[in-house]
């Protein structure tokens, strides 16, 4: 299959917390799909599932065409090459007590590889390092040499999919360019598929084939990159974007930010019917009460769960107040 990764229906429920609740997405070989939404929406729970740091409650995740959602520890070994993760905060996620080198070869020991130091040297060049900072402690490097650190990491076993969690947001804003602009090279230069999460909607831009927008543990619009950003249907796409800043002036100034207002509901208890429908500009009674499913309204895919936008995509537009 052409397939790294495609997730069925997941579920995750942390007791009564509904954090991930139906998420069916996939992503091709060598693809770059961005999940974006507000923090507390669920998409680093996705990425978790993905990676089996969590078994699902619910679903199926299948990597490069395996099963592994209920697989064991022991189970999941001969399927960890295929994937991999990188954290928010590089300084969490690197254990200070090993070296670097102990740390980027980590991977390929647990899948008794023989040449570990050779491919570690490779691995710390490939993201702009030298190799003598194999022999370092992760304390002693910067914030954005260690997420270098643990990119290499992740890198040496050569996944067929990375799961970039929020790779730069915990780094100064300097050195976040230059994080960017390594794993877009490193993905170009090796092919693997991304799971790039994220709310840096420019980083998306630049980075993403395709993009998935998560709302309160569900999915509302996914679809190629030049769709969403250039035909976003959902409200909620919509007023994500309307917050981004758009190159042409007189179309920035047509533009007013659509201001969601109350913070995120809980969820453990969500909104009834469409679960945005309590922050929506355009909602209507049957929001209230029915549950929007997912419909393919374009090419490439592109999806989209409103009661209020038709099978060819149309439908109001809350940043500009068109067909509200
Ligand atoms: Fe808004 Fe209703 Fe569409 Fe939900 S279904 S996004 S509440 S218009
Ligand atoms: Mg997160």
């Amino acid at each position: 299959s052409t397939l790294a990764l495609e997730v069925e229906d997941l579920v995750m429920h942390f007791g009564p917390v509904r954090a991930v609740d139906g998420v069916t997405l996939r992503i091709r070989q060598g693809s770059v799909v961005a999940l974006v939404g507000e923090s507390g929406s669920g998409k680093s729970t996705v990425g978790r599932c993905i990676v089996r740091l969590l078994e699902p409650t619910g679903g199926t995740v299948r990597l490069a065409d395996a099963d592994v959602t209920h697989l064991t520890r022991r189970q999941l070994r001969p399927h960890r090459r295929n994937v991999s993760i990188v954290f928010q905060d590089p300084a969490g996620s690197l254990d200070p007590r090993l070296s670097v080198g102990d740390i980027v070869g980590e991977p390929l020991r647990l899948m008794h590889r023989k040449n570990i130091s050779t491919k570690v040297a490779e691995s710390l060049r490939r993201v702009g390092l030298r190799p003598e900072v194999a022999q370092r402690s992760p304390h002693e490097l910067s914030g954005g040499q260690r997420q270098r650190v643990s990119i290499a990491r992740a890198l040496i076993s050569e996944p067929r999919l990375l799961v970039a969690d929020e790779p730069t947001s915990a780094l100064d804003v300097s050195v976040q360019a230059s994080v960017l602009n390594l794993l877009a090279d490193l993905q170009r230069d090796l092919g693997f598929a991304c799971l790039f999460i994220t709310h840096d909607l420019s980083a998306v831009e630049y980075l993403a084939d395709e993009v998935a927008v998560m709302y309160l543990g569900q999915l509302v619009e996914q679809g190629p990159r030049s769709r969403i950003f250039g035909a976003p249907a959902h409200p909620y796409t919509q007023a994500l974007l309307s917050a981004a800043p758009v190159p042409d002036p007189a179309e920035q100034r047509a533009r007013k930010p659509v201001l969601l207002g109350d913070d995120l509901p809980s969820a453990i208890d969500p909104p009834s019917g469409c679960r945005f429908h309590t922050r929506c500009p355009v909602a209507v009674d049957t929001c209230r009460t029915v549950i929007p499913e997912p419909r393919v309204i374009g090419e490439g895919g592109h999806q989209v769960a409103c009661h209020l936008v038709d099978d060819n995509g149309t439908g109001p537009d809350v940043r500009t107040g068109e067909g509200v």
